[in-house]
């Protein structure tokens, strides 16, 4: 984790009283797939990006899916792969080294070298210092957590938490193979994003906590969008999200919007105004 216990539990704080004030009622769980409005019309394993599209008449999906058109991932999306390897590489390697104090030099040095691999074949010197940078804020927020849970009796969920998530999504209409960033407790769902906030991140956290709740059958009712961007030196926000009832259907709409658009084969327009990290620029010719 790149965010220290404390941030995430003063965000579930406020959350929890939006959970309190306008609650979820069970119909709109994803352990509800068997019941219309959450069971898909079809089961297509859609990726959480296809419903969560940034495109704003979601011809991406329709290139993706219906056209067959693949495109080269945008230099933001390259960068996101990046950081999302390096935060779950740092946390594997801490965990597998760290046992007792005496162990940190040589999960300092296994971290040292596992930073030199992932730079190597990086062309741009902006991504080598942020994958430098963001492996090392990993790093002391892990340790640091380490040692505040062996001396306390405090828990510190970073530490606690589970990382690189596997998630069966086809119930909600998902893909079997959702990779969920981090669960730090159980009712809690992690996204990292690099780059800048958009709306549909919240459909993503959304996607994310269905796709749970139908797995695990237990209630996901938060989720935390975890920013990190690049401004000289890397910056890391963190944006709460309350997977309330209007969250909850805006997936449904969404997700069966997609299912439509696959199934009739329709092409959508091309949009007015384009995200310049959108891969397929050239291919509709923007
Ligand atoms: S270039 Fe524009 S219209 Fe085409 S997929 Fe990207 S965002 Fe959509």
């Amino acid at each position: 984790m790149v965010v220290r216990s404390e941030v995430l539990l003063r965000w579930l704080r406020v959350l929890r009283s939006y959970a309190e004030s306008y609650p979820v009622e069970p119909g709109l769980r994803g352990w509800s797939w068997q019941f219309p409005p959450v069971r898909p019309r079809a089961f297509l394993g859609l990726s959480v990006y296809d419903v969560a599209s940034y495109c704003p008449s979601r011809r991406d999906v329709w290139l993706r899916r219906v056209a067959g058109v693949r495109a080269q991932p945008s230099q933001a999306m390259r960068f996101g792969l990046e950081v999302h390897e390096v935060i779950s590489s740092v946390v594997r390697v801490v965990r597998s080294y760290l046992r007792a104090p005496r162990d940190l030099p040589r999960v300092f040095k296994a971290v040292e070298k596992l930073v030199v691999s992932r730079t190597a074949g990086l062309a741009s010197p902006e991504l080598v210092r942020l994958v430098e940078e963001v492996a090392w804020l990993t790093y002391h927020t892990v340790v640091s957590e380490w040692f505040w849970s062996q001396c306390s009796s405090f828990l510190a969920p970073a530490m606690l938490s589970l990382s690189e998530v596997r998630v069966d999504g086809t119930p909600v209409g998902l893909s079997s193979n959702l990779r969920v960033d981090a669960i730090p407790v159980s009712n809690v769902v992690v996204d990292f994003k690099v780059g800048r906030r958009s709306d549909n991140h919240e459909l993503s956290v959304t996607a994310y906590a269905m796709a749970l709740e139908a797995s695990l059958e237990v209630p996901v009712d938060y989720g935390l969008l975890v920013y990190i961007g690049w401004n000289g030196g890397v910056q890391v926000d963190v944006k709460g999200v309350y997977v309330g009832p209007d969250l909850r259907r805006t997936f449904i709409d969404s997700r069966d919007e997609v299912i439509d658009m696959v199934l009739s084969s329709r092409e959508p327009p091309k949009a007015v105004e384009c995200p310049n990290t959108c891969p397929y620029l050239e291919v509709c010719g923007k």
